[in-house]
């Protein structure tokens, strides 16, 4: 534990690398070691002082509400809850200040064959103007099996909303290299959902079937990224609700590294970071241009607070948010 910038560093039996950060609970790294090389996965930074800064959620926590929700407001048991607007005129990824931007407490448990983080965080009632008191517990658990596990856990005193993610950009030929366009990728999904110019869901939930968005099969990111204008867009998993089951699967072209997705969530947002210009200066120096990185991210649909039709996101007092996601990883 570096106590300065509140950073811990995990290890596992097979030298898989994680870096994770008090600030956000940020995953600031994630190193394989492949043919005496260390290749690092994810983009971010190497002066941690510019997670303070204004990035696009690199490794981020996501919460209170991962996603967008339409025009910041949303009604609960009759009452209409307005939130800070910080994407045009909705609220996108809990706010001006999300979860991605508080001080996470911490704990760290060693066991024999895993090594875990538990961050803490007590979001206030009316916070970024959601209701209640949450109390949120993100674990990340490293194991020997190359499994990255994260789970969510969340209590409420109020009813509320609840949808909470990590952000973290990968390129599993290295991060900072070149684009994701090479990268294989499969998603376990045979439907989308359909959103308007500002990206919020329409209701509709239309198949992917002869579209750019198939990932059904393996293929190319980059083979139909033209014609889907880049992808931004929610999956709903083929799944049953509550199992943790397969959702994606990513290959690195150049380094043969694969990351399997496995989540409890409906829905998996696949995003080819699209609002990457060139002007973030990353680690080492390199300059992240558009498609250096892509996100899995995992989640409940976008607007679904004021989409009763989507799967529910209502928290009541008593009840307890869990969901898990894994990321896991092999390579040769
Ligand atoms: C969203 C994008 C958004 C990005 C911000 C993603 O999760 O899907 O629309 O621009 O986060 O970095």
């Amino acid at each position: 534990m570096n106590e300065e910038i509140g950073e811990y560093i995990i290890k596992n039996d097979h030298n898989l690398t994680i870096s994770i950060l008090e600030l956000g609970g940020i995953i600031t790294s994630i190193k394989i070691p492949k043919n005496n090389e260390i290749i690092d996965i994810v983009l971010g930074f190497d002066n941690y002082d510019n997670y303070f800064g204004k990035h696009p959620y690199f490794g981020a926590i996501i919460g209170r509400y991962a996603n967008r929700i339409g025009n910041g407001t949303f009604c609960l048991e009759g009452k209409k809850y307005e939130l800070k607007r910080n994407n045009g005129k909705n609220h996108l990824h809990g706010g001006i200040k999300g979860f991605d931007k508080v001080i996470w407490e911490s704990e760290t448990i060693i066991k024999k064959n895993e090594a875990q983080i538990i961050l803490k965080y007590l979001s206030k009632d009316g916070e970024e103007g959601y209701p209640g008191n949450l109390q949120v517990y993100v674990t990340y658990t490293l194991t020997n099996n190359n499994e990255l596990r994260i789970s969510y856990k969340g209590e409420t005193d109020k009813p509320t909303v609840v949808n909470l993610t990590n952000h973290s950009y990968f390129n599993l030929n290295g991060e900072g290299e070149a684009d994701i366009l090479g990268h294989f990728l499969t998603i376990n999904g045979d439907y989308y959902t359909v959103v308007d110019e500002n990206l919020i869901p329409t209701g509709e939930i239309k198949k992917i079937e002869g579209t750019a968005l198939d990932f059904r099969k393996r293929e190319k990111i980059g083979r139909r990224i033209k014609e889907a204008g880049g992808y931004d867009h929610n999956y709903v998993l083929n799944k049953t609700r509550e199992e943790l089951s397969l959702g994606a699967i990513a290959e690195g072209d150049k380094s043969g590294i694969i990351m399997e997705v496995y989540t409890t969530e409906p829905g998996l947002q696949f995003y080819t970071g699209n609002f990457l210009d060139g002007t973030l200066k990353g680690k080492k120096g390199n300059f992240y241009n558009k498609h250096y990185g892509f996100c899995l991210e995992t989640q409940h649909f976008p607007d679904s607070p004021n989409k009763p039709e989507f799967p529910g996101v209502i928290l009541l007092p008593g009840e307890v948010y869990t969901e898990e996601t894994v990321y896991k990883f092999k390579w040769n």
